[in-house]
């Protein structure tokens, strides 16, 4: 099935007690059991450890990025933690430089007793990733198109030289979604996604997941191993990390889990997931070409413009267009761009990314003094509003 039925039907069973074509709410956190005591087979048992709504969830996510198993999260963060935590310590991370900086975070600081480590590399400089790896290297990271200066990471590349060392690559695919990359057909061993972005697509839901990959992988092409999908955990699948069991009991143990209503909101929001992307796409192409023609402007991080210098990787890479998310350079320097963005009328100044309304970031000011973004740049996320009214808003902010 495409993209656009899956978004719709995966994990959509209806109710088939009342006859419902939409999945009811369970609410419920815990399950009865039989007369005796016994579990009943196929019944929930309690809700942290896994529910109907999160079930119906985790079968979406997983149909959509085309892997075998779906793990969700109460946000992106927990999802990237429980990626991290699966490594266990004493490894090290190679990960993008300029990476959405809370990632990092988790490593340079909420793991530091872990003896976790990780080395930032620009991930389009294949030499300099070789360069990064060390014995103890576990994972590489890859977030294509890198945040916020829109990097095109070569997914294959790296892949490449991950497997030749036996490396696990994780991909987190926010950004791009599954409409416009697909890590796994990449090679990569597991995505993640914040779904507070494209997936949720209304600015309305926090969430997370961990997406497996869709067959286990040949005996030298790292050592992830699916999830037994039981939410009782196998000691044995434990003893290797990282693993998709080891994940599985992060969520269910760990319980950075999304409630049912989330879950719920989140699988409604994915129905209409994949005629949203392409509106965002064609919205942003068209306002990249736009803004590359403005005097106030230095330039657009914008992968689909031509002379975009990873135009040609992201070509090769992607399809159904560049994605929604774009970045501009304004002519001066933080003053100038805070102007830009306190003018505009219909792009509101806030972070995050991903809903249907079109939002404009000043990332350095956000990310603080260890922030690598320029401080001329503006971080664009483009809605699916009339493409005309959202020229016409920068016309309107230029003068
Ligand atoms: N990854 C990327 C690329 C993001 O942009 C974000 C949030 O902005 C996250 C991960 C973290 O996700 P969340 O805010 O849902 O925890």
């Amino acid at each position: 099935m495409k993209i656009e039925t899956l978004a719709i039907h995966a994990g959509n069973h209806g109710d088939p007690t009342t006859g419902a074509v939409v999945p009811p709410l369970i609410l419920s956190t815990t399950f009865e059991r039989a007369a005796d005591g016994s579990i009943v087979e196929g019944r929930d048992i309690y809700t942290r450890a896994s529910n109907p709504n999160r079930r119906a969830l985790e079968e979406k996510l997983a149909a959509l990025e085309g892997g075998s198993e779906a793990i969700a999260f109460a946000s992106g963060q927990a999802a990237t933690m429980s990626i991290f935590h699966s490594l266990g310590g004493n490894s090290h991370v190679i990960l993008p430089d300029d990476i959405y900086y809370n990632t990092k975070v988790i490593i340079d600081n909420l793991y530091a007793n872990f003896g976790l480590t990780c080395t930032a590399v620009d991930m389009t400089d294949l030499g300099a990733i070789k360069r990064a790896i060390k014995k103890n290297t576990k994972l590489i990271w890859v977030e294509t198109p890198s945040n916020p200066s829109l990097k095109i990471a070569d997914i294959q590349a790296v892949v490449k030289i991950a497997k030749a060392k036996n490396i696990m690559v994780a991909c987190d695919n926010t950004w791009a979604t599954p409409f416009f990359t697909r890590p796994f057909e990449l090679g990569v061993d597991l995505v993640m996604h914040s779904t507070t972005k494209y997936f949720g697509g209304h600015s309305d839901i926090l969430g997370g997941c961990v997406i497996l990959p869709p067959a286990p992988p040949a005996p030298d092409g790292g050592a992830f191993l699916s999830s037994s999908k039981s939410s009782l955990i196998d000691d044995r699948e434990l003893v290797a990390p990282p693993s998709g069991a080891a994940i599985r009991t992060f969520q269910t143990v760990g319980g950075a889990v999304p409630s049912p209503f989330d879950c719920w909101l989140l699988s409604r929001s994915l129905s209409t997931y994949a005629v949203r992307m392409p509106v965002h796409a064609q919205n942003a192409m068209k306002l990249a070409t736009f803004l590359e023609a403005q005097p106030q402007i230095e330039k657009v991080n914008y992968p689909g413009l031509k002379s975009n210098e990873y135009h040609k990787v992201a070509k090769k890479q992607m399809r159904n267009g560049f994605g929604g998310m774009m970045s501009i350079l304004v002519k001066g320097g933080q003053k100038e761009a805070m102007e830009l963005a306190s003018k505009l009328k219909i792009f509101k100044h806030a972070t995050s990314l991903g809903g249907v309304e079109s939002l404009i970031e000043h990332r350095y000011s956000v990310e603080g003094i260890h922030s690598t973004s320029p401080e001329n740049l503006l971080r664009i996320s483009v809605g699916i509003e009339n493409i005309d009214d959202l020229i016409a808003d920068f016309e309107q902010a230029f003068q």
